[in-house]
């Protein structure tokens, strides 16, 4: 355990979105128990839980997002009075792909353990499989996402930029590290909470790498002005290198405060991105399906004009450029990995400042000041995501069954297990949501 005095970041905290960015999270508005989303299950035998559940100065539940695949809700848990955000999981049994994905889903968020990357805190208790229908998962609720953050007038400072750059690529490489692609790295999809900690969301989209480049993958993955150049030019098979190219595009948004490569549709798409970059090569078009290889070809060589980008902001410093056009570059194969990333001279102070005053991997000894710096600051997850298992589930009954049975194995023994409280007026609003 290495022992380093107190840096030049070390007291100083970073806050944003005083009053919030996200509606009324600070709205004191008062509310009953009864108009409450949950009760815990047999509260007359956990007194000591009930009376806290009572004495909570409640804060009404009300919605806070809706993903492509669920609502998501900001509710008060009465066991600690604690406010989480609960995310419900609609019609998961409508097909064997939809069912297989909120497995897989489940199963990620259960699995996860990083500061920078969401994970499930709780399942709802399920009715019994003949009524087993949808799915509620508690996650740690999180006051607003980059994307609201960037349109709104909120000030980004270059540090913030460096410690949620830096956290993107922390939370990014845990998940690489389990070989998982998260597909859909979107400014969204990266929450963060008033102290500026961030946290990957949605997994919706991610799956287990593809070894096998004989076997296809699907091209519906990652909103259109993140996606990488290999998945608009029909590639059958792609990497994690994905994400690496959604991150690059993120971070100029986060300089500039606005879109970088902002087409209307795939065609445009590849035309900003080749404004950018310049024409590829036909060595960096080789996952390029024939098609969109043709249509590259005859379209006007273009040259590379990276040095557009200082054009775009006054904080595009050229450790900023550097490290961008590193993350954007065309072929999958050459552009740099999250590993290489981290290792950039730009991520240093990011770094610094997390593990100075907003990690809880390192701390600060109370008498001394001093700041004991964790051994690893970017871990990598203990063991790589097994998908072994979804391929014998081979009808929506099996999904049912099993995932049934996974969310009773979830359910700890030491806290009383949460259910819908269906006579809430909170509820009958959650249920038309969807
Ligand atoms: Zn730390």
């Amino acid at each position: 355990m290495a022992v380093v005095g107190p840096s030049r970041h070390s007291r100083v905290s970073m806050s944003l979105m005083q009053g919030s960015t996200n509606g009324p999270v600070g709205n004191h508005q008062q509310a009953s128990a009864s108009q409450q989303f949950f009760h815990a299950q047999q509260q007359s035998h956990h007194a000591a839980q009930s009376a806290t559940a009572h004495s909570v100065d409640y804060k009404p539940d009300r919605p806070i997002g809706y993903g492509a695949f669920g609502v998501v809700w900001a509710v008060t848990d009465p066991r600690d009075g604690r406010r989480v955000a609960l995310k419900k999981l609609p019609n998961v049994f409508q097909s064997l792909v939809s069912s297989k994905r909120v497995f897989r889903e489940l199963k990620m968020l259960c699995n996860f353990k990083h500061e920078n990357v969401l994970s499930a805190l709780d399942i709802l208790q399920p009715p019994h499989l003949d009524f087993f229908q949808e799915i509620y998962v508690i996650t740690e609720l999180m006051q607003s996402d980059l994307h609201k953050i960037i349109v709104s007038p909120q000030q980004l400072s270059p540090d913030h930029i460096k410690v949620f750059l830096y956290q993107i690529l922390r939370g990014l490489k845990y998940l690489h590290s389990a070989r998982i692609l998260h597909r859909d790295i979107k400014p969204g999809n990266l929450l963060v909470n008033s102290n500026c900690i961030l946290k990957i969301c949605d997994f919706g989209l991610a799956r287990v790498e593809e070894p096998d480049e004989t076997k296809h993958m699907t091209q519906e993955v990652v909103t259109q002005y993140y996606r990488a150049p290999e998945i608009l030019m029909g590639a059958k098979h792609y990497t994690a290198a994905i994400d690496v190219w959604s991150v690059g595009c993120i971070f100029a948004e986060l300089v500039t405060r606005r879109i970088l490569f902002q087409g209307q549709d795939t065609v445009q798409q590849l035309e900003l991105i080749t404004d950018l970059l310049g024409t590829p090569t036909m060595e960096d078009m080789a996952h390029a399906c024939p098609a969109a290889r043709s249509h590259m070809l005859i379209r006007r060589m273009k040259k590379p004009s990276m040095s557009l980008l200082y054009s775009l902001s006054s904080l595009m410093t050229h450790e900023a450029v550097h490290l961008i056009s590193q993350m954007l570059v065309f072929n999958p194969d050459k552009r740099m990995s999250v590993m290489d990333a981290l290792v950039h001279p730009y991520i240093d102070e990011g770094r610094l400042r997390y593990h100075s005053c907003m990690c809880k991997c390192c701390f600060t000894v109370p008498l001394t000041g001093l700041r004991h710096f964790c051994m690893d600051y970017e871990p990598i997850a203990p063991q790589t995501f097994d998908d072994k298992w979804e391929k014998k589930l081979s009808n929506v009954q099996q999904v049912k069954e099993e995932l049934h049975k996974f969310i009773g194995d979830q359910l700890s023994s030491h806290r009383v297990p949460l259910c819908i409280n269906p006579q809430s007026a909170a509820f009958k609003s959650f249920s038309s949501d969807v």
